[in-house]
């Protein structure tokens, strides 16, 4: 009797522990692919991060994105990177797509193709060892690029199409305000984690534009649709 007990107990438990993993799955999947069906209707933002991992405002950042449940993306410089490899592996572990910025933040058409590749190199070696992840985009600083490299790289480039130069502006409201008098749907939105004003306009943005019915898509979704 006792024993037919356990053993019904144990085959209500594994049928659980079933039915949990079988409810993960289609939710893992969504979230790799991107474009779910609902998605279609609503207005979609991708909003990027350039010149981080910045030591205190990537955290601040990464948190209020979490409260929201707001993915993004983050190019990082590799140099940053080096020595905070424990906000890069959040930035991953919170969902997060991350790209590369160069190593040392270069304009990448002054110098040679050779010290080119080096730059995009030596950055998804360390970004990449960081987050466990290869590194698949890149947004090169001042968004200068040029053809041949693309022969040289394999990776997909990604520029923005709304810059309400937060870096120049400094200013929480003017961030805000040029952004949500620019953005429409399919934008790719222009930010630096690295200041504080940037991080308080982005988390402003979400809530304003969440109100208005946007998503938020990492651009791996924006660039698949
Ligand atoms: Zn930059």
């Amino acid at each position: 009797m006792k024993k037919t007990f356990f053993s019904l107990l144990f085959s209500a438990g594994i049928f659980l522990l079933a039915g949990l993993v079988s409810a993960d799955w289609p939710r893992a999947l969504e979230t790799g692919g991107g474009g779910e069906a609902q998605a279609g209707s609503a207005p979609v933002v991708a909003l990027t991060f350039d010149d981080g991992p910045h030591p205190v405002y990537t955290e601040i950042l990464l948190e209020g994105l979490r409260e929201r449940g707001i993915k993004a993306t983050f190019f990082l410089i590799g140099v940053n990177a080096e020595g905070h490899e424990d906000i890069v592996r959040q930035i991953a572990d919170d969902g997060h797509l991350i790209g590369n910025h160069t190593y040392s933040h270069v304009q990448l058409t002054s110098i040679s193709d050779a010290k080119a590749c080096e730059e995009i190199d030596k950055a998804n070696q360390v970004i990449g060892e960081a987050c466990g992840q290869e590194i698949h985009y890149i947004r090169p600083p001042f968004g200068s690029w040029q053809e041949d490299l693309e022969s040289l790289i394999d990776m997909q480039v990604v520029l923005w199409s709304v810059d309400p130069e937060d870096w120049r502006v400094q200013d929480t409201q003017t961030v805000v305000e040029r952004v949500l008098s620019h953005v429409e749907d399919g934008d790719i939105i222009l930010l630096h984690d690295v200041y504080r004003t940037s991080v308080e306009a982005a988390l402003e943005i979400v809530d304003r534009l969440t109100e208005e019915g946007y998503e938020f898509v990492r651009v791996d979704e924006l660039l698949l649709d």
